[in-house]
């Protein structure tokens, strides 16, 4: 079997068995990521020396008759706004281009414990911003199934990586949908946790109410896997919950019959023929599994982008505060007086939708304004969390399509954010109320370019929203038949 299409679990399988050793994985991922990477341009920093640590630590544990972690010997590619201590970690900005962290971010340590490998650091739309990987420092990302079109954002070098083979798994991190929306424009798996499911400690914050770490992987399962080592109670993070956590691998066993929920707003306007039927096939393929499917109403679907890019942008403008030459980073050397460091500084290195952003969220934070945006915005989000709530008193899961469309062409929406910010209408609710949500595959268009299914549950019920979508990819069987 080709490396590339094996399974996390398959390769660590491999290994104890002896078939072959961890530093032949790692040697062989890491070849053909950088072979593939003038084409793909979805790594920014490769990972070799923690590639090399974890095969030698996996081979130690072998020899000492130990049994090695859940992920060993698994191939991992780390969107680039995590922290990784002594690795490059850029968040596909000039501003952070030579930033070398002291330490690791929760969820690196994890992985490392279990001896994941890392490949290296993801390419991303610039501190996590856009829907299409086109607001990259480091360049654009192509779709690996086309590449006139974009892998979606903002982890979409992670998608990229995923898809096309460079790893069977990946972290990416989702604000409004930026791990679900590439992993549907790739035709791949991509969860979002419930906020607080996974410790946000050295996730470099954007929208700090909303940032989650999710996992994305070609398979439900591999993902569940990924899901079950990220996922965990942390003290370092104050907003991290503390509860018992299910084990993720044996919410895929069995079928458990769910009652589901067609958001009637998610179906209407503005939804692509394609991508309607194949999410309604989906849906007719659940009821056969003897799900129960009940039409539900999520009446202010409508106000979720305005109330989501208020906030977001808002509490990005006081995150992205802390990048102004001083402490770490590009500081300009232009300068006479140090108001004019801060200025040149933040002016040349951040690119230009993070700096409307940051007007953006200045302008609803400002004097004057703060009731009429951010405040309005704030009330809007407990509007659609009782939305939620009210929808969660008749059903057990969500479902709706991941987005309106596939994969857009690269550079269709890019003078356009408005409708790029549009784009993000099925992902973005589930972000306000902190719900989880995956994506899955549910077919492709007329152009062969995958369309996503998202499944939304209920608080931390992430092991229902992973029983459903296994059952699901058994007989959609899209990335199991490849
Ligand atoms: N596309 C959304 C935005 O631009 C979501 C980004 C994200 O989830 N990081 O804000």
């Amino acid at each position: 079997m080709e490396f590339e299409s094996m399974s996390a679990a398959q390769i660590r399988a491999s290994i104890i068995k002896g078939e072959f050793t961890a530093s032949d994985i790692a040697e062989y991922f890491l070849k053909q990521a950088k072979a593939e990477n003038s084409r793909l341009n979805c790594i920014i920093s490769f990972g070799d020396s923690y590639a090399a640590r974890a095969a030698e630590n996996i081979s130690q544990k072998i020899a000492a008759g130990l049994a090695p972690g859940k992920l060993a010997g698994v191939p991992i590619v780390i969107k680039d706004n995590l922290i990784t201590k002594d690795l490059r970690t850029t968040c596909a900005s000039h501003i952070l281009e030579d930033f070398i962290p002291p330490y690791n971010a929760t969820v690196i340590e994890s992985l490392l414990k279990q001896d994941a490998i890392i490949i290296g650091k993801a390419n991303m739309d610039e501190f996590g911003m856009g829907s299409s990987n086109e607001h990259s420092y480091f360049g654009r990302v192509p779709n690996p199934i086309d590449p006139e079109y974009v892998p979606g954002g903002s982890s979409g070098g992670s998608a990229c990586a995923v898809a096309s083979g460079l790893a069977p798994l990946a972290l990416g991190s989702d604000t409004g949908g930026s791990v679900r929306q590439p992993a549907s424009f790739c035709g791949i798996v991509g969860l979002k946790p419930s906020y607080g499911a996974v410790s946000r400690y050295g996730l470099v914050a954007f929208g700090s109410s909303f940032d989650q770490i999710g996992p994305m992987a070609r398979t439900v399962e591999d993902c569940a896997i990924l899901f079950s080592v990220i996922c965990k109670h942390d003290p370092r993070d104050s907003t991290s919950a503390n509860y018992v956590r299910p084990d993720y691998l044996e919410a895929l066993k069995g079928r458990k019959k769910f009652s589901i929920g067609i958001p009637r707003e998610y179906m209407a306007e503005g939804i692509d023929g394609e991508v309607l039927k194949a999410v309604q096939d989906a849906i007719e393929k659940a009821e056969g599994q003897g799900h129960e499917i009940t039409e539900i109403s999520l009446p202010h679907t409508k106000q979720s982008i305005a109330a989501y890019y208020t906030i977001a942008n808002s509490e990005a403008s006081s995150n992205l505060s802390r990048f102004d030459g001083v402490r770490y980073g590009y500081r300009s050397t232009a300068i006479d007086d140090l108001a004019e460091m801060y200025i040149r500084t933040r002016s040349a290195g951040f690119g230009a939708e993070v700096k409307r952003r940051i007007m953006l969220g200045t302008y609803s934070l400002s004097t004057g304004y703060y009731d009429e945006y951010y405040l309005k915005a704030a009330k809007v989000r407990e509007i659609i969390r009782d939305d939620f709530d009210k929808a969660f008193n008749e059903v057990d899961l969500i479902i709706t399509p991941t987005s309106p469309t596939t994969a857009f062409k690269l550079g269709e929406k890019i003078d356009n954010p408005l409708g790029m910010y549009l784009s993000d209408i099925y992902t973005v609710s589930a972000s306000l109320a902190g719900l989880p949500a995956i994506s899955i595959p549910c077919g492709k268009d007329n152009k062969g370019l995958p369309i996503g299914l998202q499944i939304i549950g209920k608080m931390f019920r992430e092991d229902e929203i992973l029983n459903l979508a296994y059952n699901l990819e058994r007989e959609i069987g899209y990335n199991l038949k490849q």
